[in-house]
């Protein structure tokens, strides 16, 4: 059998392969000249050959094919034309294919606001603006404008910070892990650090605090138990070797019922009886009370602050509305030498970052607007009413396209904040739901999905869910488009 394939296949090479064009010949086509001034030579080469042996491959299996089928050999004649524009065909999709983005932007119709996959947190306009503005200039990144001077990348947020969070001092590198990790190492490489049974958090992607403890150096000293900490229990294991207290805020997760948790005052006492530093990881770390808007109470930055916490680390990302980044705010004293450490220079946070993150801070400064321009914030706080005008208009534009089949309603429903903030939080919202006859809502969900501006969706009783809290209106046409093109 085998024998007799490879025969075939050797008669296919000599009669049908022959009539393949040589990549120098298809070359001199006048469409391949017209594909030569948009793209290199290299390219369009590279994607000749990808294409002929494409071709190549696909004879040979139809040939193969056929045979076992016992029909008739398949080295039939193809004019040289019909083969020539098969090939340009071919290029044309796969030159187009090479240039496409492959990170490229999805609608989020899940209503879930800091999703882990699709990004996290969104930038407002001034975020942009302030990126793209460092971006195609030359900035003061590590100028000292006054003295004209070396000055530091860190100098541009240390006052921002110091007025929204009360800190004295600050540091922002490339993410919440990383300001962990650069904490621990600078205050604690080669000394314990107490932490409770009842926070040793992990968070989605391999971050996890006893695996950061013994990448940063210091030693993990547990005490007390999963639901229960008391003061004592933080007392009776330090030693000379301690180095830091550490509080983690269990940001993804609640431990309820028969629980005891030291407060940060009761540590804070603690650690200056003792003369040790007590850090706290609040994860999201936000700078708004959002209780107002009927959103549970999370620990603030400044509230840690205040209470007298050395250093407190959180994310750009998470509720804050910003970019990728972490922050480490408090005493100078702990943060010189973070700043100093030679591991910060890998951890460092770069320019544009920079830019978008000082530019999100400074919407903070007013508190009353601040709810508009960060897109996390004004997606946490959208009104019901206006949730419901967002899901008529959307379930209008998708009746009147007219797409057979379709069975368009809206509803109330609930989103959920994501990026492990806010755990087991609902909020109200409301919901375009999907009915198709011809087809099954998985299917659907993953015809959307392959759209070239993906949409993603929930699914839920056999039906598509389009949560509008998390599509701008402006992405509505994009999405009806998605939508009709999927069914
Ligand atoms: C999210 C989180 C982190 C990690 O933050 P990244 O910015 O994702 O690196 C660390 N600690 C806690 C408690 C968190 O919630």
């Amino acid at each position: 059998m085998e024998k007799k394939k490879e025969a075939k296949r050797n008669l296919v090479e000599k009669n049908k392969l022959r009539q393949l064009p040589s990549v120098d010949n298809l070359l001199r086509e006048e469409q391949m000249q017209a594909f030569l001034k948009e793209h290199s030579r290299t390219m369009v080469t590279d994607v000749v050959r990808e294409v002929l042996n494409q071709l190549r491959w696909e004879w040979q299996q139809e040939a193969l094919g056929e045979q076992e089928a016992g029909e008739k050999e398949g080295t039939g004649f193809q004019e040289r034309d019909l083969i020539v524009s098969q090939i340009i065909v071919r290029v044309e999709k796969h030159l187009k294919h090479r240039q496409q983005l492959n990170l490229k932007p999805v609608i989020n119709a899940t209503g879930v606001i800091l999703h882990t996959n699709l990004g996290r947190a969104l930038l407002g306009k001034n975020a942009l603006k302030a990126l793209h503005q460092v971006a195609t200039h030359y900035s003061n990144l590590e100028l000292d404008l006054a003295t004209g001077k070396r000055g530091s990348r860190y100098a541009h947020l240390e006052e921002l910070l110091s007025l929204l969070t009360g800190a004295e001092a600050s540091l922002v590198v490339n993410n919440n892990a990383a300001a962990v990790l650069l904490a621990l190492n600078t205050l604690a490489r080669d000394r314990e650090v107490i932490v409770s049974r009842g926070q040793l958090v992990e968070i989605g992607g391999s971050f996890r605090i006893p695996e950061v403890m013994s990448q940063s150096g210091a030693y993990l000293r547990e005490v007390g138990t999963t639901n229960k900490t008391y003061p004592h229990d933080y007392r009776q294991a330090i030693n000379e070797k301690t180095a830091l207290l550490l509080r983690v805020h269990t940001s993804n997760y609640r431990i309820i019922g028969f629980t005891q948790e030291t407060t940060l005052e009761e540590l804070v006492s603690l650690g200056q009886e003792k003369g040790l530093p007590v850090m706290e990881d609040l994860g999201s770390g936000q700078l708004l009370d959002l209780h107002k808007w009927g959103l549970p109470v999370e620990p603030l930055v400044p509230d840690s602050i205040r209470v007298g916490v050395d250093i407190v680390t959180f994310s750009g990302d998470k509720l804050l509305g910003g970019p990728q980044a972490g922050l480490i705010v408090g005493k100078k004293k702990y943060i010189e030498p973070m700043k100093k450490n030679p591991l910060n220079r890998a951890l460092r946070i770069d320019k544009l970052t920079l830019a978008a993150l000082e530019a999100t801070l400074k919407e903070y400064l007013n508190q009353e607007r601040v709810i508009k321009t960060i897109p996390t914030l004004r997606m946490l706080t959208t009104s019901g009413a206006d949730l419901r005008k967002k899901a008529d208009s959307l379930a209008t534009k998708l009746t009147a396209v007219g797409m057979e089949g379709l069975e368009v309603s809206v509803k109330s429903g609930f989103s959920t904040v994501g990026g492990g903030s806010m755990p087991g939080t609902e909020i109200p919202t409301w919901l375009v739901t999907l009915k198709t006859s011809q087809i099954s809502a998985a299917t659907l969900a993953e015809r959307l999905r392959h759209q070239s501006w993906p949409v993603l969706v929930r699914i839920g009783e056999e039906q598509i869910i389009l949560d509008v809290r998390t599509v701008e209106e402006t992405e509505f046409d994009v999405l009806v488009e998605g939508i009709k093109s999927s069914l």
